[in-house]
């Protein structure tokens, strides 16, 4: 797993996009997905967002590119935030 910001000490979060064919295009947008710092990867991830991505259908992105998901970032956001001043 080469792909991974580390937004918070012992929390990665991968930059996740629904495959082509998945979904219609307008609905591939850049999610921001919290992953396990160990263990397997999960059947199911859940995006910051809320949106459930089952990994065989996403690839992992080299940081937010084509179209970020609005929601993940503006939770994103709120997340680092609050860990700062908690
Ligand atoms: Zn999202």
């Amino acid at each position: 797993m080469g792909n991974v910001i580390h937004a918070q000490p012992a929390e990665l979060v991968a930059v996740i996009r629904l495959r082509r064919g998945v979904v219609g295009e307008r609905r591939r947008v850049s999610h921001l997905v919290p992953l396990p710092a160990e263990g397997p990867i999960p059947s199911e991830l859940t995006a910051v967002c809320g949106e459930v991505i089952a990994p065989a259908q996403a690839e992992v992105l080299n940081g937010v590119c084509g179209m970020p998901c609005e929601a993940c970032l503006a939770r994103q956001a709120r997340r680092q935030y609050g860990a700062l001043t908690a």
